[in-house]
């Protein structure tokens, strides 16, 4: 079977080369995101190659795949307690938000011998992960008697969960409270990571509030579009992944369904239009592997009808070039299809390097 999801690495060496320059132009280090392809080395060193500052993953487990690559690792997703031992063995700096779990953090710290690092998540309107603004100082407080735990930065998330667009105020804030933390411990705060691809329209703007040293970066890096407005960035690749499926039947087919309809193999109730008979095609890919509406078919005269766990069905009645069976169609992937692509064992993954 051919399922293949192809990877360019000249193009993402691209992406990475043109976002880090753009991003220390305005004072801002990268922490690239492994998690959209299930961290691969092969991806990751790739990335840094180009000159990234640190490798990001929400998985400790990813960043395990990544212990061999020369660079700083971060955990972006607040740790279980159940994997605080991982996480002082495997990660160098990581994202936190709970006084419990620092603690921990801490003891675990210690018996390994280790300063654990920690961007302290503040929350200021996304309400996903972090420490609302009014609690940040007694946070800060109470971390600072636990002798293995180094604040290394502040940080918050945005556009994640709620759809709250990083701007200058709720940014503003964000450094307010670094400047205030400073003054106040008497500390030095080397990071203050401003968010994710959603704040890279700031950087694009030039109106990205001085003192935001950081973005952690996935989804821009790889696809090419920021997530604030979903624009696509000039000059940066949208098709460092394309996805190609094998077409296993080809018939004409009235285009409704015969017989009553019911729920699909989802439990979903499928709605038809009758567009008469079609050239309908079946493709060996299916919804254990990605979601029919994140892939887009490069042929523009193909259209998806749907999909069950096996097969995706696709509209082939107008497209100029005649397939037929063992053929293949391709498809671009979003940011959902190409995590789960990657980590499908069903698909090949195919490195090209020009
Ligand atoms: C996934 C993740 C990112 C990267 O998000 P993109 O939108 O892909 O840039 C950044 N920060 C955290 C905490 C994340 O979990």
């Amino acid at each position: 079977m051919k399922a293949v999801l192809h990877i360019n690495i000249h193009k993402l060496k691209e992406n990475a080369q043109l976002l880090n320059r753009a991003c220390q132009n305005q004072g801002i280090d990268i922490m690239a995101v492994t998690k959209g392809f299930s961290a691969h080395p092969i991806l990751a060193n790739a990335l840094a190659e180009s000159g990234l500052s640190y490798l990001a993953d929400a998985r400790i487990e990813n960043l395990i795949k990544l212990q061999d690559i020369d660079l700083p690792k971060v955990l972006l997703r607040m740790t279980a307690p159940s994997e605080i031992q991982k996480v002082i063995q495997y990660a160098d700096i990581s994202l936190q938000s709970e006084l419990k779990t620092i603690h921990m953090l801490s003891k675990e710290a210690d018996t390994q011998g280790k300063t654990h690092s920690i961007i302290l998540m503040a929350d200021v309107g996304e309400l996903r992960e972090g420490v609302l603004p009014d609690d940040i100082m007694t946070t800060v407080a109470e971390i600072l008697t636990y002798p293995s735990i180094s604040i290394k930065g502040l940080g918050t998330t945005l556009t994640c969960v709620s759809g709250v667009i990083p701007d200058p105020d709720n940014l503003g804030q964000l450094l307010e409270l670094s400047h205030e933390i400073e003054s106040r411990f008497n500390l030095n705060l080397d990071i203050v990571s401003g968010g994710n691809s959603s704040s890279y329209y700031l950087v694009e703007d030039e109106s990205i509030p001085f003192g935001i040293n950081n973005l952690r970066l996935g989804e821009v890096l790889l696809l090419g579009r920021e997530t604030a407005y979903g624009r696509q960035i000039q000059g940066l690749h949208d098709d460092v992944f394309t996805f190609e499926a094998e077409i296993v039947e080809l018939k004409s087919k009235p285009s409704l369904p015969q017989g009553k309809i019911g729920m699909d193999a989802f439990g979903r109730t499928p709605v038809f239009e009758d567009k008469g008979i079609m050239t309908r095609a079946l493709l060996a890919i299916g919804l254990q592997d990605v979601e029919a509406d994140q892939l887009t078919p490069l042929d523009g005269d193909a259209d998806i009808i749907g999909a069950s766990s096996d097969y995706i069905l696709v509209d082939l009645t107008h497209t100029k070039s005649k397939y037929k069976i063992g053929d293949t169609l391709k498809f671009k992937v979003d940011y959902g299809g190409m995590m789960r692509l990657m980590s499908s064992e069903f698909v090949v993954k195919q490195f090209h390097y020009e």
